[in-house]
């Protein structure tokens, strides 16, 4: 395969991943209390307000740590296949992969372990069945996670990569590196890692995995819905729009989703990609020490907001108490 340097802009990293989950109640319980992600925000799927549009992340909510949720309490199972994200990968401090498997190991979750370009994997599921990675990556960290879970100098503080599993490499690879500006940093058999460039963000790898006999994915929960790449503001992003469009992407118009503004086209493997701004930020309808604790609505459906309140499923069981580690 010919490396293509790109003289041109380059995606600047992942922004967020969106996926479907079943119950929100179990949903948020593992997110937090097993992966010690913080709740940054809990709004309504804007295309569908009586659902939860939930987001996990650091502790500001940044780029590069985003997980979103559209939790669906009836939602049949998916089947991850091809033309999906397959597995959503954070990234942990070299050193602490027997805490994490441990600490799996104890809320009952079966894990796998294996190296994978010279760093350890720890592959696991989400109690939906959502493929989570936990890759030892990062150097060990000194910043306390405040809800002190779990123990400081291991918690997640971002995205490592995503891999898709696609069942041909050429017209995804032509996007990424043509169109989007990555570069194909590394392979290893069917494993192909593309990287992104910027000094201050994680999750800077896209992974694709070819398998030509691989079953279409369905979307269901479980499943990742799309992934976000991260763009600087509004006018880059009208600049990224105009060049996919001229490359022959079908670019839609750009929708304001309150937290960034998006753009959204299919990859020519299938997958949903994203292209979301990094302004104006979580803090923007509340403060950012309260990030996640009530519940947001879109200007649109504020009127609206006693109705809605009253058919969403209650995020914790009892929501006064404190969450604790186990
Ligand atoms: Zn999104």
């Amino acid at each position: 395969m010919v490396i293509e340097m790109n003289s041109r802009k380059t995606i600047q990293g992942i922004h967020h991943i969106t996926a479907i989950a079943g119950s929100a109640g179990e949903n948020v319980a593992f997110y937090e209390n097993v992966l010690g992600l913080r709740l940054v925000k809990q709004t309504v799927n804007f295309d569908d307000p009586f659902t939860y549009h939930l987001y996990f992340g650091d502790q500001q909510g940044n780029p590069g740590t985003i997980l979103t949720f559209f939790p669906w309490q009836a939602m049949s199972p998916g089947r991850n296949g091809a033309g999906m994200v397959t597995a959503t990968a954070f990234e942990i401090p070299v050193g602490s992969a027997t805490y994490w498997q441990e600490r799996l190991l104890h809320h009952s979750i079966a894990t796998r372990s294996e190296q994978r370009f010279g760093e350890e994997v720890i592959r696991f599921s989400d109690p939906h069945g959502l493929p989570l990675e936990l890759i030892a990556a990062g150097q060990p960290a000194a910043v306390a996670n405040t809800s002190g879970n779990p123990a400081p100098d291991y918690s997640i503080k971002g995205f490592h990569s995503a891999t898709a599993t696609l069942t041909s490499l050429k017209g995804t690879s032509a996007l990424l590196m043509n169109s989007l500006g990555m570069e194909l940093h590394v392979q290893d058999g069917r494993r192909y890692r593309f990287s992104m460039k910027n000094d201050t963000s994680r999750g800077l790898f896209y992974d694709l995995v070819i398998d030509p006999k691989a079953a279409k994915g369905r979307q269901g929960s479980g499943t990742v819905h799309h992934i976000a790449f991260r763009t600087r503001d509004d006018e880059e992003q009208l600049l990224w729009q105009r060049s996919l469009l001229e490359d022959g992407y079908p670019v839609t118009e750009v929708r304001n989703r309150k937290y960034f503004k998006s753009i959204y086209f299919h990859e020519p493997g299938g997958v949903l990609f994203e292209l979301a701004t990094d302004p104006p930020g979580f803090a923007v309808d509340e403060p950012p020490e309260h990030l996640g604790r009530a519940l947001q609505l879109p200007d649109d459906y504020e009127h609206m907001r006693s109705e809605i309140e009253n058919n969403l499923p209650p995020l914790r069981e009892d929501a006064a108490s404190p969450l604790t580690a186990s």
